[in-house]
């Protein structure tokens, strides 16, 4: 549903972002380049702020979703950051246990996030204030206590999530209405995009995050990017900026 005071929350949205990019620079924005991270990355860019936007650039990624770097260049003349993972890492663990052993469990589904995803996020943390993310409350069971600023216990800094009160219809709202690119996997059944073999089209009715690691359970579902030593975390708020 539309949030009754869309304004409102966009403004709302403006000024957490305002407020991260003056009280903690240098901060950066990890951009997944779906929907919701597209919204962030036009407001973010048409107000000038300096926030550096980056994508972790796995090697699994869909060509739709490399794409988007491109068309945020052409729309916006602004290249975003690619952090890729350690050459080293990913071959010894194809070696050892083949390109797709993220289906055989949660173990090695966890031990591919960590080196193609977790360990350049730390690098494309390092000495920096805060992060924003692009997450909502309403996306899955996961992130049901999502607060719009917490403390990120795993790196140590402040991690906003500006988006947090915002619906599935809002985030399409400003989309359209404001003419910013996206992801054209999302007209073909992906609210939620991730790695290429880890991602599937969803249902009507199902669950926006149901595609993502289909093949387990719910509450195992998140890359190691929100959670700490593979449990979730629930951050208390110290200030919710959108308030
Ligand atoms: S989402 Fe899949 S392919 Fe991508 S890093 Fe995680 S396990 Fe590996």
């Amino acid at each position: 549903m539309l949030t009754e005071d869309f304004m409102g929350l966009v403004n709302a949205t403006k000024a957490t972002l305002a407020t991260v990019a003056n009280d903690f620079s240098p901060a950066v924005f990890a951009s997944s380049l779906a929907a919701e991270d597209m919204v962030l990355t036009d407001i973010i860019l048409r107000s000038g702020l300096p926030i550096e936007i980056f994508t972790l650039e796995t090697g699994r990624l869909h060509a739709e979703t490399l794409a988007m770097a491109d068309r945020i260049k052409q729309a916006y003349g602004y290249d975003i950051k690619l952090y890729k993972p350690e050459t080293a890492a990913v071959d010894a663990y194809v070696r050892q246990n083949g390109l797709n052993a993220f289906y055989d469990s949660v173990e090695m589904r966890k031990e591919c996030c960590r080196i193609r995803k977790v360990e350049p996020l730390k690098r494309a943390l390092t000495e920096k204030k805060a992060w924003v993310t692009g997450q909502r409350r309403a996306q899955s069971a996961t992130r049901a206590e999502l607060a719009v600023q917490e403390h990120d216990q795993a790196h140590g800094m402040a991690k906003f999530n500006p988006l947090a009160d915002w619906s599935e219809e809002d985030v399409w709202h400003y989309i359209r209405s404001n003419d910013v690119p996206y992801n054209s996997l999302h007209d073909r059944g992906y609210p939620s995009i991730g790695c290429e073999p880890c991602t599937r089209a969803i249902q009507p009715g199902e669950d926006v995050r149901a595609g993502r690691w289909w093949w387990e359970n719910p509450e195992s579902k998140e890359c190691g990017l929100h959670v700490v030593d593979g449990k979730l975390v629930r951050i208390k708020a110290v200030q919710t900026s959108t308030a």
